[in-house]
């Protein structure tokens, strides 16, 4: 055993790489994204396992269940509403046959701090019915992590590991233990457990219905679901449940509270519905604080027989948006909220997100702008990454953000609706993630409307990670798709290209079919880390 001090994120990475991967897929999303470059990292000074980032979530899960199917295991990392995109492949894995550990690590960003919604991946878990596990802190994100591979052997399903915005980005000792063995290469011989026919996925799905007894035992018996205090026969006043960091701002009030409260913490999923009734038997009322949507406060009514009073997130003792605060869990607690030190001139001005000086998006929102001009019928829409913050002043260039690809397909409704004037503007990797396939639905309709991919050559919004393939390769990808080459154009944001750069746009604006403009140029926080390593490469 060594202690090594890790990101939450880089506890799944290590826990992923001492259970024995052999390979690790996925897309880049904060607050998950640090997981995978731990592992493209670890295989550049290790020669493995794989790791890469894939066009997608979809893809990224995809491929993992490519290498569980050969017996190997396998990580796959997205972000909460990364699961959305990888919902198909995922939901239907519960019905097969998991042989190499799949471990699906997902992180949620209650408090939207970089997210365009709260939403709490557990319900996912339980929609797919398989099993998740909910860590509060580095030690056991990365000791989860081992024994989520091999709960996914033992079960033969995908497990769940459930991360939230304020572990995945905090740092802890952590107590490591050695690398196990990667498993060998081996083809199934029944394959049923991998055909989702109708008449095998009938099975299958009776299949995993008897798996669901199991996992429901497992987790009742589980030491992740301790229940404590809940001595036979007494009838106490009040009752906790805790999950995830939930438990932590409760274990921080405990000197303030009566050592006698019964509580069940649970960080593993199913719900432990013995320990929940055994809970509730022994208490008049029961707080559940947990960290994201009130899962468990919802499912109890379901599993409790009596009239018990419940509180949490749905009756307002706790916020219902938002991360968990000591404070909110103070006031739920009926505690006093702690007094904080003030310190004397430490306000710091409020610093609105904003395109980098020198961004080239700055430069294309202002062309686009331009040859818009007063129009304001005209509708640009956009998408997700850096270039969203075109949204804000000075620019307020752009009126749509909904979701990862969004952006061309609600374009071509907007111009097929009959909006004459209709721009989309989208992220060379955002276009590769899963606009593509709105820009093929556009050139099979010859849609009148104009896509401006804003290719900076970068990840640049999660830290400036390679894009699936380079300016070049998309060029001739959009070419094949027999858009009219002459509307398929490009430009390069450049202060002094501004007037020429306002006419192209303008010009296709105005072109009855459909365009795509290409406005090239490097990310310049991506172009200046380049730099600095080739020097420092330079150096060395
Ligand atoms: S990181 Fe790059 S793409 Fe993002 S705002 Fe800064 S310069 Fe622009």
């Amino acid at each position: 055993m060594s202690d090594i001090v890790l990101l939450g994120d880089e506890a799944v990475a290590l826990g992923a790489v001492h259970a024995g991967i052999s390979a690790a897929y996925g897309y880049p999303g904060t607050p998950s994204t640090e997981i995978l470059e731990f592992l493209i990292d670890y295989k550049t000074r290790h020669g493995a396992p794989h790791a890469a980032w894939c066009s997608n979530e979809k893809t990224a899960y995809e491929d993992a269940l490519g290498v569980s199917f050969v017996g190997k295991r396998v990580l796959v990392t997205m972000k909460h509403v990364g699961l959305n995109v990888a919902a198909d492949p995922f939901v239907n894995s519960g019905l097969l046959n998991i042989r190499g550990g799949l471990v699906l690590a997902v992180a949620d960003d209650p408090g939207m701090h970089s997210s365009q919604n709260e939403q709490d991946s557990r319900f996912f878990a339980e929609f797919a019915k398989i099993i998740c596990l909910e860590p509060r802190n580095q030690q056991e994100t990365y000791e989860m992590t081992l024994e989520a591979f091999e709960l996914s052997e033992k079960f033969h399903i995908p497990v769940m590991l459930r991360l939230v915005t304020r572990l995945a980005h905090s740092r802890a000792i952590v107590k490591v233990g050695a690398k196990r063995d990667e498993n060998s290469l081996s083809k199934p011989e029944e394959k049923r457990g991998w055909m989702l026919l109708p008449a095998t996925a009938r099975q299958n799905y009776l299949d995993l219905l008897e798996k669901e007894k199991e996992m429901l035992a497992w987790a009742g018996d589980s030491a992740r679901n301790p229940l404590e205090n809940a001595r036979g026969g007494k009838k106490y006043p009040l009752g906790i449940i805790t999950s995830g960091l939930g438990r932590n701002y409760y274990d921080e009030n405990l000197p303030e509270l009566s050592s006698e409260i019964p509580r069940l913490h649970i960080s593993a999923y199913p719900l432990p519905r013995n320990k929940i009734r055994t809970l509730a038997a022994a208490c008049e009322r029961i707080i559940v604080i947990e960290e994201g949507y009130p899962l468990i406060e919802e499912k109890l009514k379901g599993i409790l027989e009596q009239d018990i009073t419940i509180s949490g997130k749905l009756d307002g003792t706790l916020p219902r948006t938002g991360e968990l605060t000591p404070d909110a869990v103070r006031r739920a607690l009926g505690l006093e909220a702690r007094q904080l030190r003030s310190e004397p001139g430490m306000e710091l001005p409020g610093r609105p997100p904003q395109l980098c000086q020198g961004c080239p998006h700055i430069d294309t929102y202002q062309a686009i702008n331009e040859a818009i001009g007063d129009d304001s019928h005209a509708v640009v829409t956009s998408d997700i990454g850096c270039y969203a913050l075109g949204a804000l002043p000075p620019y307020r260039a752009i009126e749509t953000i909904v979701c990862m690809g969004a952006s061309i397909g609600m374009a071509k409704g907007a111009a097929e609706a009959g909006v004459q004037r209709v721009v989309a503007t989208i992220g060379d990797s955002t276009f590769l993630h899963s606009g593509i396939t709105s820009l093929v639905d556009a050139a099979a309709a010859d849609t009148p409307m104009t896509v401006v991919i804003l290719d900076n050559g970068t990840v640049g919004m999660t830290g400036g990670q390679e894009t699936i393939l380079p300016t070049s390769r998309v060029h001739r990808m959009i070419e094949g798709l027999e858009i009219d080459p002459a509307h398929i154009r490009s430009i390069t944001p450049l202060k002094k290209n501004a007037e020429e750069n306002r006419r192209i746009i303008a010009e296709e604006i105005d072109h009855p079919g459909l365009s795509v403009i290409v406005s090239i140029r490097e990310c310049i926080e991506t172009a200046k880390r380049d730099k600095k390593k080739a020097a420092q490469e330079g150096q060395a």
